[in-house]
């Protein structure tokens, strides 16, 4: 819905009247709205790039919220276009790893990004399925780009299935113990009530770093080898 407003400008002058496109759903009440105006961020002439923002309150529910747009103004400082711009920051990703791992798992980085936020947000059921299939692609990404073992035959096999043929047991041991804490994450009857998903976290975490250490090393001997 369109509304014809009353724009300022930094200098708390009058900008003009310009159609905004205003939002017509309360996100609060999420009934269909004419939303009341009660303030505006000042278009900055000499400074284009920066958004403008509207206050908004629902009629229904007399809640706040806020729009923001992306202003494109002329050479002459006239306002051409009043972008909506919904982006929203995301949460800080709370999980962070060796760098090595993005080169043997595309998938690694997605998936724990996800969980991650999830876990922020306060979704915690699905923060442990996240991780747990963040432990699923590492463990088999690292088995067929870095073991070179056949792709077709880890996809298809269960993770335990490919921990167990993991040869660096310590590796093998902590890939066990986070993928154990995962199961839980993701079935009805929890095996081990003690432990939680910082524990998996923990146990992931320093999987990550363990695999890091191999992927280093063997560039190490590689180099060496070929001097
Ligand atoms: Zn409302």
């Amino acid at each position: 819905m369109k509304r014809e407003i009353n724009l300022i400008n930094t200098y708390s002058e009058r900008f003009g009247k310009y159609e905004v496109e205003l939002p017509n759903y309360c996100p609060w009440c999420k009934s269909k709205i004419s939303p009341n105006i009660l303030s505006q961020t000042p278009i900055d002439t000499s400074n284009r790039e920066w958004p403008i923002s509207f206050t908004l309150q629902c009629p229904s529910c007399h809640k706040h919220f806020l729009q923001t747009y992306k202003p494109e103004i002329a050479g002459n400082s006239a306002l051409l276009n009043l972008e909506i711009d919904n982006e929203k920051p995301m949460p800080e990703t709370l999980f962070e790893y060796p760098s090595e791992i993005d080169k043997i798992s595309k998938e690694f980085n997605n998936i724990i990004t996800q969980s991650s936020n999830a876990e922020d947000l306060g979704y915690d059921h699905l923060a442990g399925i996240g991780y747990r299939k963040a432990i699923e692609f590492l463990v088999k990404d690292y088995l067929i780009e870095f073991k070179n073992e056949d792709r077709d035959s880890i996809s298809s096999k269960l993770l335990s299935q490919c921990i167990k043929s993991i040869d660096d047991e310590r590796i093998q041991n902590l890939a066990k113990a986070a993928s154990w804490i995962g199961n839980d994450e993701t079935h009805y009857i929890r095996k081990h009530i003690d432990k939680d998903i910082q524990d998996l976290k923990s146990f992931l975490h320093t999987l990550t770093s363990l695999v890091s250490f191999e992927i280093q090393i063997s560039k190490a001997e590689d180099f060496i080898n070929n001097n």
